[in-house]
């Protein structure tokens, strides 16, 4: 079974001008297997983000079903989905780091949230640190970095409870190329070496064919084609 699972999935919000529901998501179906890099590419407004949040259960669907490794999410109480959220990376485009915390607390947080002892919060901290080759930056703050090393302490954290899936939502709109370049090799190496699962939500098609094996492509809440990256963008 797949490791995230959408069948006929719909969100609708209000209408803040009271007129029909806004459809951000439009009966969309989607198979995400283990390992896979599986990148959703759209315009603005596409409904990526709230596919996001669906699969990170952050809010609920309006009808259909998620299943996130085995478990359906609809319906569930919010007490059963913080584990299944604490098995879910997350990386952002303004990487939303603790500007007040140093770049090891940043990356200790989510150990300390999830109540790792003191002995497994020092050696994961360590390591991930040196994995992303921030370690001489441990004592610094995330206004004295630039934004790659930022990204790169973002991925660090998302990775500290050790997920299965690590979702990135646009995590390399706000760095120019060079350094864009530089974070989706690191986040290739995320997936060959530990063999996380990865959904990586962008506008820019040079990301998904530079990083992503699958590929969906969404229009208007609508996934309008699907399949493996190197199909669904060859020329006819
Ligand atoms: P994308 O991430 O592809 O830019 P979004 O998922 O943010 O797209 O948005 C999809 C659609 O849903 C848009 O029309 C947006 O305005 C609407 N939308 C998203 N979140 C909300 C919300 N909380 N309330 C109302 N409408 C929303
Ligand atoms: P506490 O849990 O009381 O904050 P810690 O021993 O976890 O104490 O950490 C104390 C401080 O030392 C923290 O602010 C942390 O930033 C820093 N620190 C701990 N280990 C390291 C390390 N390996 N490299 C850099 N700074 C560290």
């Amino acid at each position: 079974m797949a490791l995230v699972s959408l069948r006929n999935v719909t969100k609708a919000y209000p209408n803040p001008n009271d007129g029909d529901p806004i459809l951000a998501i439009d009966d969309v179906s989607l198979d995400i297997e283990a390992g896979d890099v599986f990148g959703i590419i759209g315009y603005s407004g596409a409904g990526k983000s709230t596919l996001v949040r669906l699969i990170n259960a952050l809010e609920p669907v309006s009808s259909g079903s998620v299943v996130v490794d085995g478990q359906e999410l609809a319906g569930l109480p919010e007490k059963q989905l913080r584990p299944v959220r604490l098995g879910i990376g997350m990386i952002f485009q303004q990487f939303n780091l603790f500007n007040a915390k140093t770049v090891w607390n940043n990356v200790a947080y989510p150990l300390r949230v999830a109540g790792a002892s003191k002995e497994k919060i020092q050696a994961r901290v360590d390591e991930l640190l040196e994995f992303v080759g921030l370690s001489d930056k441990a004592k610094n703050y995330p206004e004295q970095l630039s934004g790659g090393q930022k990204q790169r302490v973002g991925i660090a954290r998302a990775l500290a409870t050790e997920p299965r899936i690590l979702l990135c939502d646009e995590a390399t709109s706000a760095l120019d190329p060079e350094t864009t370049h530089e974070v989706l090799a690191l986040l290739k190496r995320v997936n060959e070496e530990f063999g996380v699962t990865m959904v990586v939500i962008t506008h820019e098609m040079d990301v998904i064919q530079t990083l992503a094996t699958k590929v969906a492509v969404m229009d208007k809440g609508r996934v309008i084609e699907t399949g493996e990256v190197f199909d669904v963008f060859s020329d006819p």
